[in-house]
């Protein structure tokens, strides 16, 4: 762990298990951070915002993150074996959990050097005469931040590094599951950057508590968090005692409108792939597809087609495009939402099982559920794993309808060979992403973020930066 700019064990040096997904043998041991190493590590930070000049210092703070990009880049395959490691994620489709991120450092780093942290908001006529008034934008504290382990590198760069450049110090606290993504960016924070003992902290734990105690403590102005709704509820509940400010992005159960006049051979084995390439292990996959019921047989012989050949296997082999799901917790999950659909009268159209030449790992085949009713728990949780489910419709209202029948809010996906309509119905979407025909709508220049339980505020471009200063306004004479 990095506490106050020393690489340590934990009080007590209690250490947990990490796991490689596709082999469930043990593969090392993580720091088991304890509530008081988390107490330490808030006090670090409170005292290095409060007596540096970390918080004023725009220059120090770009030179800090274009160093730490800089030996990110040097250990980028050290930092892919952790992943792929950790998470069972395959080498093949890595690059969004470890390229892109390093990427992004130098971005957030250059979009915070440029960014206007004072504005005039002009002259304003006041009973003690004419005000001149100044907008300052000014880092909002102590920042905790607690990830998943889904993309873990990629989510503990997403969180920390646009907050650090920001001026906020920082708390890390991982996801049990994927300690090392975090532990490893500490050590090389401490070992191979300038950035002052105290403005970033990491604390692994194998506890809940310890995540718990950092959206609590009185001395955190921010939490931002990436993870499940009901965790997110949990830290809203426990940030609201301190009225903390809170970035939230949770669950999704997003939904793909494919229109009557769509290409279903482009779209749907793209829906595929999306569906398997993470395992299904995706806030913002699409997951729901709905058919126009005149083109259901057709649609579902594509999903079919493609889900049944997607190349699943050893993470480490390269082609292989799904690995394994990363726990057997999570694994029970996903046989669990497939039973209650088949229960609930679904059918599975392929998959549903363990694959027969991968009983080692916890691996799940690619699984399509056809027939699926909106209101069946398979149709309204998230499932975190490589299953479709696929409801038919008969008009663009009742479409538009089933899409918006979730607690959620996160994006969701139209496909249309009229690219107007195809439009129309992705801004009839209750979420706060939509991607049209495959062009993503994801990217750190394009503000992400979820509406209803999928979460509060954005990340990524400028309102992403801006989620992490206050804006102070000040009156003066004209
Ligand atoms: P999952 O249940 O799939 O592991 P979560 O959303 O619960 O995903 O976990 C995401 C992160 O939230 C992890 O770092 C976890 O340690 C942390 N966490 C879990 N419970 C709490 C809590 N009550 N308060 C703060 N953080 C928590």
């Amino acid at each position: 762990m990095l506490i106050d700019g020393e690489l340590q064990v934990a009080a007590g040096g209690g250490r947990f298990d990490v796991v490689h997904p596709a082999t469930e043998k043990v593969v090392g041991q993580a720091a088991d951070g304890t509530v008081g190493d988390m107490e330490r590590a808030v006090g670090a930070a409170r005292r290095a915002f409060d007596t540096t000049d970390w918080a004023r210092d725009v220059e120090f703070r770009y030179h800090c993150l274009i160093q730490l990009a800089d030996a990110l880049e040097r250990h980028k395959e050290q930092l892919r074996r952790i992943v792929v490691t950790e998470v069972g994620c395959p080498v093949s489709v890595s690059r969004s959990q470890v390229d892109e991120p390093i990427d992004e450092v130098r971005h957030w780093a250059e979009h915070g050097r440029a960014f206007e942290y004072v504005a005039d908001n002009g002259v304003h006529d006041t009973p003690m005469g004419p005000a001149l008034r100044k907008i300052f934008y000014e880092p909002a504290g102590v920042v905790g931040a607690i990830t998943p382990w889904n993309v873990p590198f990629y989510l503990n760069i997403a969180e920390t590094v646009p907050a650090l450049m920001a001026g906020n110090t920082v708390v890390l606290k991982p996801a049990q599951l994927t300690p090392w993504s975090g532990s490893e960016l500490g050590r090389i924070v401490a070992e191979e950057t300038d950035i002052p003992a105290g403005v970033f902290n990491v604390v692994t734990s194998n506890a809940n508590e310890v995540g718990a105690a950092l959206s609590a403590d009185p001395r955190v102005d921010m939490i931002t968090f990436t993870g499940s709704t009901a965790t997110g509820r949990a830290i809203l509940a426990a940030a609201a005692a301190t009225v903390k400010k809170t970035l939230l992005e949770l669950g999704g159960k997003s939904a793909h409108i494919v229109l009557d006049d769509a290409d279903l051979s482009a779209s749907l084995p793209l829906a595929a792939m999306m569906a398997c390439v993470m395992s299904g292990q995706s806030c913002i996959l699409p997951s729901r597809i709905l058919l126009p019921r005149k083109r259901y047989d057709e649609g579902l012989a594509i999903l079919e087609t493609s889900m049944a050949n997607f190349p699943v296997g050893d993470p480490w082999t390269p082609g292989v495009m799904q690995g394994p799901q990363i726990s057997q917790t999570q694994r029970e999950k996903v046989f669990g939402l497939i039973q209650s659909g088949i229960d609930s009268g679904a059918r599975v159209v392929t998959g549903g099982s363990v694959p027969e030449n991968l009983p080692v790992g916890y691996y799940v085949q690619p699984t399509l559920l056809a027939d699926v009713d909106p209101n069946s728990r398979v149709a309204q949780e998230e499932i975190f794993g490589p299953v479709l489910t696929v409801t038919p419709y008969d008009t663009e209202d009742e479409a538009v309808a089933i899409a918006n029948n979730s607690i959620y809010g996160l994006s969701g996906e139209v496909s249309g060979a009229d690219v107007d309509r195809a439009l129309s119905v992705a801004r009839r979407m209750r979420t706060g992403n939509v991607t049209v025909n495959g062009r993503s709508h994801f990217g750190i220049r394009s503000p992400f973020g979820g509406i209803k339980q999928s979460g509060l505020g954005r990340r990524n471009g400028d309102e992403g930066f801006k989620e992490y200063l206050e804006s102070k306004t000040v009156g003066m004479p004209a």
